[in-house]
């Protein structure tokens, strides 16, 4: 893959035969999506389509969290990474304009263009998938969770309704998609197997091998067929309505975005930046002393 010398934020794979896999190679942010690596992901998964060899994608992650959200620090801007994909302009307009368009191109932009990629896509979850984090996981077709894996969008906090690609009444049905964002508590792997949103969990250490063997047996089949499949049941979705519901909720996300910005001067409450900051650290550092006693105990 003559590419992969140019991905910093991500590393492209091919483990199997017909198999690529993606993999979120910045465990030393919790793989924080910086735009950085959202536009090597599109980058990636384009390398993927093209590649007639490649029948599957497989989506993970390094570290113990697959990962913690958008990186609230990038202050890199459309363009530095490559030129804009889904044509929007106007990313540097101020006012709610510019902000409004950023979200269009990396977040709702690209989620719905991963969605919609002819080839089969897994992603593997282990650890927290959090907020936008969940944006590296809902648009692909099938998800394999570790037993570890927790899904949440705790934004709220922030003053908007939930994350960008806004599709968790489809992911875990209208009363739990509800709970999760009043709440902001994060789903089990287990709870979304349950739910439908999860299609297996296995144990942690069985995760790699485990959603590779699913990759490889989907592999197997004619592509076209593979193609003719997910492009019927994503259509059968839209038939529901999935993409002007995404697109209702987008705005509504930037109407909460605008009340912000009057109210504090920036697009979030940033009392909900401090409260989801505090819950994060909070919660690494009891990880990190879970994972200290259980290496005592080993
Ligand atoms: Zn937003």
């Amino acid at each position: 893959m003559s590419e992969a010398s140019v991905f910093e934020q991500i590393r492209y794979e091919e483990p199997a035969e017909g198999v690529a896999r993606i993999m979120l190679a910045r465990a030393d942010i919790r793989n924080a999506q910086n735009k950085q690596m959202l536009y090597e992901m599109d980058r990636a998964l384009n390398v993927a389509m093209h590649d007639d060899a490649v029948k599957v994608v497989i989506i993970g992650a390094d570290g113990p969290h697959f990962s913690s959200g958008h990186h609230l620090k990038d202050r890199s801007r459309i363009g530095d990474y490559g030129p804009p994909i889904m044509g929007v302009g106007g990313y540097r307009r101020p006012g709610q304009e510019g902000h409004m368009a950023m979200e269009q191109e990396i977040f709702i932009g690209f989620c719905w263009r991963w969605r919609n990629m002819p080839k089969p896509t897994i992603a593997q979850v282990q650890g927290k998938a959090i907020a936008g984090g969940l944006m590296l996981v809902w648009p692909f077709d099938l998800i394999v969770a570790a037993e570890d894996a927790q899904f949440s969008d705790p934004v709220i906090a922030f003053g908007v309704n939930g994350h960008e690609y806004f599709v968790h009444a489809w992911e875990v049905g209208h009363r739990k998609a509800k709970e999760m964002l009043f709440t902001g508590d994060a789903i089990s792997a287990q709870e979304g197997k349950e739910l439908g949103m999860v299609n297996h969990v296995v144990p942690n250490a069985e995760l790699t091998d485990f959603t590779l063997d699913l990759a490889r047996k989907i592999a197997k089949q004619p592509p076209f067929g593979l193609k003719l499949a997910k492009l019927a049941v994503n259509q059968s979705l839209d038939a529901q309505g999935m993409y002007n519901a995404i697109h209702s909720a987008f705005g509504l996300h930037h109407l909460g975005h605008a009340n912000s910005r009057i109210l504090y001067e920036m697009g979030v409450d940033p009392t909900g930046a401090e409260k989801i900051e505090k819950e994060a650290r909070e919660q690494i550092a009891s990880g990190k002393a879970a994972r200290k006693e259980a290496a005592g105990k080993g």
